[in-house]
């Protein structure tokens, strides 16, 4: 017999344990939030005898908190929680990767993971190669071309939606004896759950819908594996990555709603690409959500829904799209995703600008390319704010 509390965790269904899984109640106010526990350090009863917290580079219990919450969110056991989204990409490759060792990442992933990459860890004597990773041929032959550690995959990627089948690139990269990370950023656990299809780590940009108000920055690394997660509490300290705690608590507040956030963004994104896909000036238009998605079906296996972002090209190239950035007035020409409020990008000069152009192209990162992150606004007034910008635009 649990307590209350941990009764409650047991029950297991999603909508609660975003709101309470984790959670510390403070023994000496009752405050019914978890605490900003902003503190360096912590007072110890004796040499050696502690309350499991020495300094705050190490472990803080606000951090704690939040960490637990996700790791109940993915279904797993155990999480770290970073400065940044890339804090945590930096942390998996410094804690699993060796000079000498390869890894297999998707084509189109976030810019920012392919600097990581390519600008800072190759000179340090790792390879990345980035493939299409929905090619399982493709997929088999780079994780075989070299022993490799592990493969990395976004999915639905950043910014061209491709998706990759995450259970049979858990099977690829097993049967190579390499671990399965998936960035889940784009669709959170309550429409995406990769453990359930063999993944060995999720990674969050908790930056984006995790936190979901455009409040803060910060990563996660979750896994169910112990050894997997003392390694990245090691290497967490050692470098000095961890969350400070306060933005961990808007990260707390802000999770408690992600999974009516998740739906409410995907219903709204259905809506506004479905006005998009008609529209006669929208020459290309990907939403895993629509029937016309190339993936579609595999949207349908592995996604609860489409999610919130829309990427999609207008006539008349880059000028018409950059013309149509500078027109809208309620989306927020801005480099971020995730948030409650509607942003519109240019990928290829902003969020995926230090991506080389042979390898956007290869991705399907077109010069043209416009990335729409769909919010809770109501989604006609979106439509509307198109609407004039694209009329504007001509
Ligand atoms: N993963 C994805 C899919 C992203 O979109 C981003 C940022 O845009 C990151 C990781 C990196 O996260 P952060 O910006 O929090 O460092």
């Amino acid at each position: 017999m649990g307590t209350a509390a941990t009764q409650l965790v047991e029950a297991q269904s999603f909508d609660t344990l975003a709101l309470h899984a984790g959670t510390v109640a403070d023994p000496t106010t009752g405050a019914l939030l978890t605490p900003i526990y902003q503190t360096t350090t912590y007072r110890q009863e004796a040499v050696g005898k502690d309350k499991g917290f020495t300094y705050s580079r190490s472990a803080n219990p606000t951090v704690s908190a939040l960490e637990r919450r996700l790791a109940a969110l993915e279904g797993a056991d155990y999480c770290t929680c970073y400065a940044t989204g890339l804090a945590a990409t930096t942390v998996l490759c410094l804690a699993l990767l060796r000079a000498g060792d390869h890894v297999v990442a998707s084509q189109a992933v976030y810019g920012g993971t392919v600097r990581l990459f390519k600008q800072v860890l190759e000179p340090f004597g790792v390879t990345a190669d980035f493939v299409d990773t929905a090619d399982e041929a493709a997929l088999r032959e780079a994780v075989n071309s070299k022993p490799t550690r592990f493969v990395f995959i976004e999915t639905p990627a950043n910014p061209t939606l491709k998706l990759t089948d995450i259970e049979i690139a858990a099977k690829i990269a097993h049967e190579a004896g390499a671990l399965l990370v998936v960035d889940n950023t784009l669709l959170t656990p309550a429409l995406q759950r990769p453990f359930e299809l063999q993944a060995d780590v999720v990674l969050h940009s908790t930056t984006k819908f995790i936190e979901g108000h455009n409040a803060t920055v910060g990563g996660a690394l979750i896994t169910r594996n112990p050894e997997l997660h003392e390694r990245f509490s090691f290497t967490r300290n050692a470098i000095g990555a961890i969350q400070s705690p306060f933005p961990a608590w808007l990260t707390i507040q802000g999770v408690k709603t992600v999974g009516l956030r998740m739906a409410q963004h995907s219903a709204n994104a259905l809506q506004i690409a479905r006005f998009l896909e008609t529209h006669p000036r929208i020459t290309k238009l990907l939403y895993p959500g629509l029937e016309s998605f190339p993936q579609f079906e595999l949207a349908r296996k592995q996604q609860r829904a489409g999610g919130a972002l829309i990427a999609f090209e207008i006539e008349g190239g880059v000028d018409a799209g950059i013309r149509l950035m500078n027109s809208v007035q309620l989306c927020a020409l801005a480099e971020n995703l995730g948030s409650a409020e509607t942003l519109i990008t240019h990928p290829a000069s902003m969020t995926h600008a230090d991506v080389p152009a042979t390898q956007r192209q290869a991705a399907g990162i077109t010069d043209g390319l416009v990335r729409l992150s769909v919010g809770l606004e109501n989604p006609i007034d979106i439509i509307r704010d198109l609407s004039q910008a694209l009329e504007g635009g001509e």
